[in-house]
């Protein structure tokens, strides 16, 4: 006998209008949207542009990142920063150094820093609650942090020290690309660092890589449920991008129409997260980040960290603002978001703690 062959996914309008509505989230719908192409695409961005200008509105909040340490523990396949690639020179910023860069920062007009490194030890609990302490008595800012995975008595150390935020990609929820790419991580332990940050009270955010091998719209569309049953607040979506030292480098890697599909409907299923326009999309297409900031995007994360080592953070290759001054980036990156007809952020841009429809519970979204 034949086989009937069912598609179980919906025509993409139907999906559109299942988005829109605030339907239960089901791959039947995701994966349309996530596949979608020619005129669909273009419809599924402005509908997310819609929903962001009616959710967060115009403005765009900028988040200053300080890669601190380029120095890790872990073998990820597709990180420059790996322990086994020996052709990057490793440094670390010292305590009195990244309290430079964030008074520089608050100074320009930042409300909020991004700490982030390798999966470096020598940021001991104690040490990080030493640098987050001094930070929260010198400055106003919202302190993120975003090392890695750590136990959760480091987690609380660092939260009892007056961390706010706290950034960790799941990558993908897909155990058997987890795997294959992550030869010391385990995804079960990677999750529960994410539910220990949830429990913690931290402002939590998570997100993927587009465009791993053997990742499809279901796989994202997976992801893209896991990331909601978490009650994600900020989610960072970004392209991988092969390095060449690593071993993933001839994979083909991740395109800008694919992160901008996904931004989309992560804006569609997720109206007040706050969402970055990535270095990555930037580092893809010259217009990459203007590009997301109208499929959905909030966020911009211009990079502060000194520029005398700002080349040697290669997480991957190509990396867009490697020699701007602070001042000169933060001009930049304003110019761009009124260039776009938005506005810059002038509040702290606390998240604002969702539960998925139609009600919303506000967490800290005022000014400090
Ligand atoms: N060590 C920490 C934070 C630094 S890496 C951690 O792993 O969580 C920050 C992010 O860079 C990672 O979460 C990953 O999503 C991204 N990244 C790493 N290598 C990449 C690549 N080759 N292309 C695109 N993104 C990459
Ligand atoms: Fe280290 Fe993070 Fe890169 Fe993995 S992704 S090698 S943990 S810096």
């Amino acid at each position: 006998m034949k086989k009937k062959i069912i598609n179980k996914y919906m025509k993409f309008p139907t999906a559109l209008a299942a988005a829109k509505g605030g339907a239960a989230l089901a791959v039947e719908w995701l994966v349309p949207l996530l596949d979608a192409n020619g005129k669909d695409d273009a419809l599924l961005l402005a509908a997310a542009d819609k929903k962001r200008a009616e959710t967060v509105g115009d403005s765009v909040h900028l988040r200053g990142l300080i890669e601190f340490s380029n120095y890790c523990r872990k073998n990820c396949h597709y990180c420059g920063l790996r322990k086994e690639n020996n052709k990057i020179n490793r440094y670390r910023l010292s305590k009195e150094e990244i309290l430079e860069t964030a008074l520089k920062a608050e100074k320009l007009g930042y409300k909020t820093i991004v700490l982030q490194s390798g999966e470096d030890l020598h940021f001991s609990a104690d040490a990080m609650s030493k640098i987050i302490k001094e930070l929260k008595n010198k400055t106003k800012l919202a302190v993120t942090l975003s090392l890695g995975e750590r136990d959760e008595e480091t987690y609380f150390a660092w939260k009892k020290a007056g961390a706010d935020r706290y950034l960790l990609r799941i990558e993908t929820t897909d155990p058997v690309i987890f795997k294959k790419i992550h030869p010391d991580s385990d995804l079960e332990y990677r999750k529960n660092c994410l539910y220990v940050l949830k429990k913690l009270g931290y402002q939590l955010g998570s997100g993927v890589m587009v465009g791993l091998p053997g990742q499809d719209a279901l796989s994202l569309a997976k992801d893209i449920i896991w990331l909601n049953n978490l009650g994600v607040e900020m989610i960072g979506i970004g392209p991988f991008l092969p390095h060449k030292e690593t071993p993933l480098k001839d994979e083909k890697g991740g395109t800008l129409a694919q992160a901008l599909r996904l931004i989309a409907v992560l804006r569609l299923v997720f109206p007040y997260s706050h969402m970055p326009a990535t270095t990555a999309m930037g580092t893809i297409d010259p217009m990459g980040r203007e590009k997301a900031l109208q499929a959905g995007a909030n966020v911009m994360m211009p990079n502060i960290t000194p520029t005398a080592v700002r080349p040697l953070y290669e997480i991957y290759p190509n990396k867009i603002c490697l020699d701007e001054s602070a001042d000169k980036c933060f001009g930049c990156v304003t110019a761009r978001i009124i260039g776009l007809g938005r506005t810059v952020g002038t509040d702290y841009g606390d998240v604002v703690r969702q539960i998925r429809n139609p009600k919303l519970e506000i967490r800290n979204n005022k000014d400090k």
